[in-house]
């Protein structure tokens, strides 16, 4: 009997017809004898939601408090996906991260898993049931509070219960095909990707690409634990196999977008280093809380120093209103947006002239652009298409 991990995004779950079809699914590989566990994320865009309403409420809301919001999505997944199989006659029950004994460090909003101690799961699986697991969150043993993983984390959750399992495989189930050479939504000649390495996927991850998060493929490499990306609600859906062995041999250009960056303006006296800045501000980054944001760029710009920050539209919204009162930093743009291409790069990209380009740096493995928001989409279909055929 096999132990599998089946791990299911929100686009995946965001109707209770989808949660009542992934339930039929699960119900034929319980019948076939396997051992299952779901791991679920909050349905559709609701953990936006969230934050949409506590943004409305305060201004710096409580990262206690938001992660005791923020976690109840997962919890609407989990519960509602395990009353789906009871209901077809497949014994489950769903728990909590904290139920769970997903152990994370103390930081509200950007916990790591220190320790997982699934006991709960071992046994209901003992049981003979389906577990449905929430993810995303877990508890921190010291204070005993509950905390999220960070935008994204369902799919670390799914890789450290794998491994605390020895699942061998995680599957990840998306509402794509696969890992694709630019995001298919975005792309629509985009080409899949049969397999893959893990250093492959995480360098997509890692600039931008929106298919595992980072953190998950990270923990999958070091713990040897193969992933697998598939269609869900799709029978014939093949995917995409990340592990040790695999490799992409075709010339992958990784197209990847953020939707969100915004532009600052560092204001000092005395020009300071980039890398003093740098420092300066994973500094305000930490205190405040925002481990989501990325730096993407310092930079000097005429007289002026300014650096760009990547996030989500609700965390760098909080960011700015956190700002308020000081006085080394101003917004300049929240306009922008990000396009990226990664592993490997065509010589003459540097010349091309990018209509709306507002930015534009290379580095050894990826390019990236900063553009208009509203560019994103001519830019892409003018001249980034010639790059993927
Ligand atoms: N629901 C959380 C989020 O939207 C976690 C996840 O989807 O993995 O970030
Ligand atoms: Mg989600």
């Amino acid at each position: 009997m096999a132990i599998r991990v089946l791990k299911y995004g929100g686009s995946s779950l965001a109707n209770t017809d989808f949660i009542k079809s992934i339930a039929a699914q699960i119900k034929k590989d319980k019948a076939a004898g396997d051992e299952i566990v779901l791991v679920v994320s909050a349905m559709g865009s609701s953990t936006n939601e969230l934050i949409d309403k506590a943004a409305s409420i305060s201004r710096h809301p409580d990262r206690r408090e938001l992660d005791m919001l923020i976690s109840t999505g997962e919890r609407v997944s989990m519960s509602l996906m395990s009353m789906a199989l009871n209901d077809i006659g497949v014994k489950a029950i769903s728990f909590t991260g904290s139920q769970a004994g997903i152990l994370t460090t103390n930081s509200h909003t950007g916990a790591n898993i220190i320790e997982v101690k699934a006991f709960r799961v071992k046994e209901a699986l003992e049981q003979g049931k389906v577990v449905v697991l929430a993810g995303f969150q877990g508890v921190c043993p010291e204070t005993k509070e509950i905390t999220t993983l960070g935008r994204g984390g369902t799919d670390t959750t799914a890789v450290a219960m794998a491994d605390f399992l020895n699942a061998g495989t995680c599957e990840m189930y998306k509402d794509v095909d696969g890992v694709f050479n630019a995001d298919p939504k975005l792309y629509d000649k985009a080409k899949k990707m049969n397999q893959l390495s893990y250093n492959q996927l995480l360098s997509m991850c890692e600039a931008g690409a929106k298919v595992v998060h980072p953190k998950a493929v990270k923990l999958a490499k070091e713990k040897g634990i193969k992933l697998l990306v598939k269609k869900a609600h799709d029978e014939n859906s093949a995917g995409s196999l990340i592990s040790a062995n695999s490799h992409a041999s075709q010339q992958a250009f990784a197209l990847n977008h953020s939707p969100c960056v915004y532009e600052f303006q560092w204001l000092n006296k005395n020009s300071e280093s980039n890398d003093h800045i740098h420092s300066e501000l994973q500094k305000h980054l930490l205190a405040w809380n925002f481990p989501d944001l990325q730096i993407l760029d310092i930079y000097q710009d005429k007289d002026q120093q300014k650096f760009l920050l990547r996030g989500t539209d609700s965390n760098l919204d909080f960011f700015v209103r956190a700002l308020a009162d000081d006085s080394k930093i101003k917004l300049l743009r929240s306009d922008l947006s990000e396009l990226s291409l990664s592993f490997s790069t065509p010589q003459n990209l540097q010349d091309t002239k990018f209509v709306g380009l507002y930015r534009y740096r290379k580095s050894a493995l990826d390019h990236y652009f900063v553009i208009e928001r509203n560019y994103t989409q001519n830019i892409i279909d003018k001249h980034l298409i010639q790059y993927l055929n």
